[in-house]
């Protein structure tokens, strides 16, 4: 939940490499799930979106623990 998407990254990336040495190249993306952690009852759980409301007591105090990650894991040459 970084404000990349997925897929438009997925296009750059395509985008990028075509007519180059690295065209062919794939891009592997891992999405990591979003866990917030309600800052009213504690529960934890997956976030839907930016906004979801906590499922146990309906709070919107919301902090994100996982899921704003972005990184590039490995490059390999094929
Ligand atoms: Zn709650």
């Amino acid at each position: 939940m970084t404000a990349v998407e997925p897929e438009s990254l997925r296009f750059c990336f395509e985008a990028c490499v075509k007519d180059t040495p690295m065209d062919g190249a794939r891009l592997d993306i891992v999405e990591v799930p979003v866990i917030g952690r309600c800052s009213r009852c504690a529960e934890e759980f997956r976030m839907d979106g930016l906004l979801s409301p906590c499922p146990a007591c309906g709070g919107s105090s919301i902090v994100r623990l996982t899921g704003t990650e972005l990184k590039v894991v490995s490059i390999t040459a094929a």
